[in-house]
């Protein structure tokens, strides 16, 4: 079953369920036009409320960079309970919480609406893994603390280069992307977080390298520290990403895919591994 995606708008009087198959947004709107805006996707998983507040305290980071009105929970949470209610019952919910800068010409409003539907049956590219490029990304990895205005930890509406991205990764045969920085350290993926293991020491790159704080990755940290890995962000070389034991990408509704070929040569891949970390990461999306 996959039933039709249920849109709740935002507005000041309340939240208003709307018909998806009608056009919602204005041609005017500063999310339409410049992609001026902030979003967060949610997994919800067996109509399970999932964990909110990591999410939301991104969504506050993303409004204070863009000079947006901070969000208010209790409605947000309020307009995500109200979807999953009225969604048809499905095993995985992508839930879409935007919020832009309203309208040129308005008086100020955000523009905020919700959009759920069912998520992309990511069961197999779990299993498989993903090939990946590294593409440079065109910023020093200190490029976030001198030009914030650049937005490279929120999760902004402007994903054009994110698809970009990934269009040049499908044209050189590849699945997936790992930006790089200037000055070589290996980043994010275009929708994901990094993680890369050697022996018992899993990595991430730290957010103050000018990525999103994932919040997968703060999940599976616990995993891996409830295996006895030691978890930690530290800078990683894009050139020692070769010869790691283990890389992955990890995301929200994604959940956490192996990298098995880099810039066309194999990495080790750990299938019992990468499937005990994405049950943690269900059970973790399922816990409240
Ligand atoms: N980095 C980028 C650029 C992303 O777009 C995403 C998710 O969309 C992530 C990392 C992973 O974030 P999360 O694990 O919170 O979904």
């Amino acid at each position: 079953m996959t039933g039709s995606p249920v849109v709740l708008l935002l507005e000041p009087s309340g939240i208003r369920r709307v018909d998806p198959r009608e056009p919602q947004l204005a041609v005017t709107d500063w999310g339409a036009t410049r992609g001026d805006g902030i979003f967060e996707s949610v997994s919800v998983i067996d109509g399970r409320m999932p964990p909110l507040d990591a999410r939301f305290d991104r969504l506050e980071a993303s409004a204070r960079a863009l000079d947006l009105p901070l969000i208010d929970r209790a409605l947000w949470t309020e307009a995500l309970l109200r979807s999953i209610d009225a969604h048809d019952p499905v095993e995985r919910l992508a839930v879409t919480l935007a919020l832009t800068r309203g309208v040129e010409g308005g008086d100020g409003t955000p523009t905020a609406w919700l959009l759920a539907r069912p998520a992309r049956d990511f069961t197999d590219i779990r299993r498989t893994g993903v090939s990946a490029v590294t593409l440079d990304r065109g910023y020093a990895s200190d490029a976030a603390e001198g030009a914030p205005w650049l937005l490279l930890g929120a999760k902004h509406l402007s994903y054009a280069t994110n698809s970009a991205a990934l269009r040049e990764a499908s044209r050189r045969g590849a699945d997936d992307v790992i930006f790089t920085s200037t000055d070589g350290l290996a980043l994010e993926g275009p929708t994901s977080s990094l993680l890369v293991r050697r022996g018992d020491i899993v990595e991430s790159p730290s957010a103050d390298s000018g990525i999103l704080a994932g919040t997968t990755q703060s999940t599976a940290f616990g995993f891996f520290e409830s295996r006895g890995f030691t978890a930690r962000f530290a800078p990683i070389r894009a050139d020692d990403l070769a010869d790691a034991d283990a890389v992955w990408l990890v995301s929200s509704v994604r959940q956490a895919v192996a990298v098995h070929t880099l810039d066309g040569r194999p990495l080790p891949v750990d299938g019992e591994l990468t499937a005990a970390l994405n049950d943690w990461l269900a059970n973790a999306a399922r816990s409240e």
